[in-house]
């Protein structure tokens, strides 16, 4: 178990807020399709522009999972959701267990 105190808090701070940044920017691009759905039906948008949109949104996703996925954990500096092929949105560093808050829970 690696000591949490060890690391500079600033730079730990840095680097949390930007993991939960792109955090946030992963959830709300999957949140944004249930709105997104209601607004393009009640618009009653044809087959086609709904196909656009949602190619839209698949690109989108894609980009934030990407992003998600490159973000480095401060304390271990390894992909802080990311173990070999497999991409985990939990709330801690999937190598060395750092909380996403542990900045503020101190
Ligand atoms: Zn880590």
């Amino acid at each position: 178990m690696v000591d949490e105190n060890k690391i500079d808090p600033v730079i730990l701070h840095q680097g949390l807020a930007k993991v939960r940044n792109r955090r946030w920017i992963l959830w709300a691009s999957i949140l944004v399709y249930m709105p997104g759905l209601l607004i393009a039906l009640d618009m009653q948008a044809s087959g086609g522009t709904m196909a656009k949109l949602f190619a839209a949104w698949i690109a989108l996703i894609c980009v934030s999972v990407g992003l998600a996925t490159i973000v480095s954990c401060p304390r271990c500096n390894n992909s802080y959701h990311t173990n070999g092929p497999t991409f985990l949105p939990v709330r801690k560093c999937v190598h060395c267990g750092l909380a996403v808050n542990a900045d503020k829970t101190k």
